[in-house]
């Protein structure tokens, strides 16, 4: 009996924490066969945890396993440039957990809200972590008025498109992230030397982080006006975001 209990426990250890984090906020489940971890989609495919391929940026970009996902971890804290070459906590995503998670038709399953009055289109997964994020920035606005230019207009939330430049699909296709107004951000596209640089208060981007999205300026390819749900990386191993116990309210946000 002892023996083949101990047998049981060797053949189900623990997944790796990162896979665990990502059952909990995707839709996806840790697997485990011939002692390699997978996160299985509710279709029954599979994402290697590791594929075993050493790649490059560009390539853990193209074609990521779930490792490559949370390779670079993503840190809150004092706003500070970013002067490493890739330094891009959360640029790298699996498409396909994404569109399991958030689809099929993500463009049916937004809702239209306001967000400390303006209104935008966000994935209706996402609401109460936005509606979250808009009770913490009212009061620091209240606080500092200095706030208020920044947030009274959004220049995006859903829109059905590729990445700038790209033929990855963006968070803001899933409805999973939104952009403050482009007359206050910066984004490294926009900009002739491409050195980070960034407008946006640390007020702003610390209510976003505690409820689980994280800002585009944190990335060597910076894009200070983007904001993008992704509570899996808050950890580690996964930091559950401050408010998300608290009950669903009302969607004026
Ligand atoms: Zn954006």
């Amino acid at each position: 009996m002892l023996v083949l209990l101990w047998l049981a426990e060797g053949e189900s250890p623990r997944p790796p924490p990162e896979l665990d984090c990502l059952a909990r906020h995707y839709a996806v489940r840790a697997a485990y066969e011939n002692g390699a971890w997978f996160a299985e989609l509710p279709d029954g495919r599979r994402v290697p945890f590791d594929d075993g391929r050493s790649k490059t940026f560009d390539e853990r970009l193209a074609a990521p396993d779930v490792q490559d996902m949370f390779a670079i971890p993503y840190r809150t804290g004092a706003i500070r440039p970013v002067e490493t070459e890739n330094q891009d906590p959360g640029r790298v995503r699996v498409e396909a957990i994404f569109a399991a998670t958030y689809g099929p038709r993500p463009a049916s399953r937004q809702i239209r809200l306001r967000f400390l009055g303006i209104p935008v289109r966000v994935h209706r997964k996402i609401a109460p972590a936005l509606e979250r994020v808009a009770a913490r920035l009212a009061r620091a606005r209240q606080r500092d008025a200095s706030l208020a230019p920044f947030l009274r207009r959004l220049s995006g939330g859903f829109a059905a498109r590729k990445i700038a430049g790209t033929e990855r699909t963006s968070a803001h296709a899933y409805g999973i992230a939104i952009d403050l107004h482009t007359s206050v951000s910066d984004y490294w596209r926009w900009d002739k030397d491409k050195k980070w640089r960034n407008r946006i208060p640390q007020a702003i981007v610390d209510a976003f982080e505690a409820e689980g999205f994280i800002w585009g300026g944190r990335w060597y390819h910076y894009d200070t006006m983007h904001f993008e749900y992704r509570p899996e990386l808050f950890g580690p191993p996964c930091r559950e975001p401050t408010g998300s116990r608290r009950p669903l309210g009302n969607r004026g946000i």
